[in-house]
C-alpha cells in the first residue's frame, strides 16, 4: 500500500504517522520528491482500511497495491481449486451442471424434474426450500418440508442437492445437504458467511445484484478466513441500464475471476435472462469464456411453476441443452465427471 502526503504537511504529525504504522508492525519504505513525499507500506496491509488513512488531514491519497483478500487470491494460490461434491469434482477443467426448479413444490414436481435432470446428465439436483421473493406476498417455499423433498429426491435419484440459505438460524437444518447456496441478495450476509465458514461443506456463493468482483472475491474470503475453503463463486447477472431481460449476464466477470482467484466459477443463465429463449446462448457463452460449471432452472411445468417459471426450461429443452453442453465442454477441453 502507498501513501501519498499533502504538500507541506505538518512534520510532526508526519512523524507521528510514521510511528503510529511502524506500531501496526509495518516496515516503511519512504520516497521524497521535489513536492510530495511518499510512504510505502511493507507488511500485510489486509487489516488496514484505505478510507480510514484517507480520513487523515496530512494525506492526500492511499493506493493499494496488493488485493485485500488473500486466501481467495491466486498470487497465493497460483492452481486452480478442486472442489469434490461427494464424488463430482468442479474446477481445474472438471466441469458440473446443477439442475432443478427454482424452488421444491410438492413430491410429484421434485421427483419427475430430479428424474428427467439426471437422465439428461446433470450431476447435481437444485431445488430452493427457503426463497428470498421481492414481495412478502409471493410464495416463500416450503421451508422444512421443502428440504426433506429435496434430500429424498437427490437420494432417490443418487445426486446431490444445492439449496439456498437465508438465515443462520436455520443452520442445523442443513445438515444433509450437499452444498449450501448463498444466494444474490444475501452476499453480504456477513454474519451468515462468517457462520458457514466453521462448516465443513462447499458453499455456492452467488453475486449480489449490483456488486463488484472485489466485493464477491471479500464475501468469499470471510467464508474461508473461518477455515472453510470451499467455496464456489457463481455469476448469475448483475444491474445494469438495460431492462430488455431480468439481469445483464457479466461474461467478463469470468476471464477476470479467473485472474483473480484460483475458486471455481459456475455461471446461472436462468436468473441472468428471466426468459427461457436466452438460457442456451448464454450458457454457452459462460462455456466459452471459461466457466467451470451451470446452474440451470427446470421445471415440468413451467406455465404452472410457482417461481421464475418464465426462465424455467421444460425437462425437453434441458435435454437438448445438456447434448450442446456436453459438445462445447469437450470442445473446451474439459470433462464432466
Ligand atoms: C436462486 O438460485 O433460486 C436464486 C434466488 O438466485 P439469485 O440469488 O441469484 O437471485
Ligand atoms: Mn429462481
Amino acid at each position: 500500500m502507498i501513501i501519498i502526503l499533502k504538500q507541506n504537511a505538518d512534520k510532526n504529525k508526519v512523524e507521528n504517522l510514521k510511528e503510529n504504522l511502524k506500531e501496526l508492525g509495518f516496515s516503511l519504505h519512504e520516497s521524497r520528491g521535489e513536492n510530495t513525499e511518499i510512504i510505502g507500506l511493507v507488511g500485510d496491509t489486509s487489516k488496514v482500511s484505505e478510507n480510514d488513512l484517507r480520513a487523515i488531514d496530512i494525506i492526500e491519497n492511499v493506493r493499494r497495491i496488493q488485493e485485500p483478500y488473500k486466501k481467495a487470491n491466486r498470487k497465493m494460490h497460483p492452481k486452480d481449486t478442486v472442489i469434490d461434491i461427494c464424488g463430482h469434482k468442479i474446477g481445474a477443467g472438471h466441469f458440473q451442471v446443477i439442475a432443478g426448479p427454482c424452488s421444491v413444490e410438492s413430491e410429484e414436481q421434485m421427483n419427475e424434474v430430479a428424474r428427467r435432470v439426471k437422465l439428461s446428465g446433470a450431476m447435481l439436483l437444485r431445488g430452493g426450500a427457503f426463497k428470498p421473493r421481492t414481495s412478502p406476498y409471493s410464495f416463500q417455499g416450503l421451508h422444512n418440508k421443502g428440504l426433506d423433498l429435496l434430500l429424498k429426491a437427490g437420494k432417490s435419484n443418487n445426486m446431490p442437492i444445492v439449496t439456498e440459505i437465508m438465515d443462520t438460524a436455520h443452520i442445523e437444518l442443513f445438515e444433509n445437504v450437499d452444498v449450501i447456496q448463498v444466494g444474490a441478495r444475501n452476499m453480504q450476509n456477513f454474519e451468515l458467511l462468517k457462520k458457514l465458514g466453521k462448516l465443513n461443506k462447499p458453499i455456492l456463493l452467488k453475486r449480489g445484484l449490483a456488486n463488484t468482483l472485489d466485493e464477491l472475491l471479500m464475501s468469499a474470503e470471510y467464508i474461508m478466513a473461518g477455515g472453510n475453503e470451499n467455496v464456489i463463486l457463481c455469476e448469475r447477472g448483475i444491474r445494469t441500464y438495460e431492462n430488455a431481460y431480468r439481469n445483464t449476464l457479466d461474461i467478463s466477470a469470468i476471464p477476470m475471476l479467473r485472474k483473480l482467484t484460483h475458486l471455481p466459477i459456475v455461471v446461472d443463465p436462468s436468473h441472468a435472462a428471466g426468459m427461457r429463449f436466452m438460457v442456451e446462448p448464454l450458457a454457452m457463452a459462460a462455456i466459452a469464456a471459461g466457466a467451470d460449471g451451470l446452474m440451470i432452472e427446470v421445471h415440468n411445468n413451467p406455465e404452472k411453476a410457482l417461481c421464475d417459471g418464465a426462465q424455467s426450461l421444460t425437462p425437453e429443452m434441458f435435454d437438448s441443452l445438456m447434448v450442446k453442453i456436453k459438445g462445447a465442454v469437450e470442445f473446451f477441453g474439459k470433462k464432466i465427471d
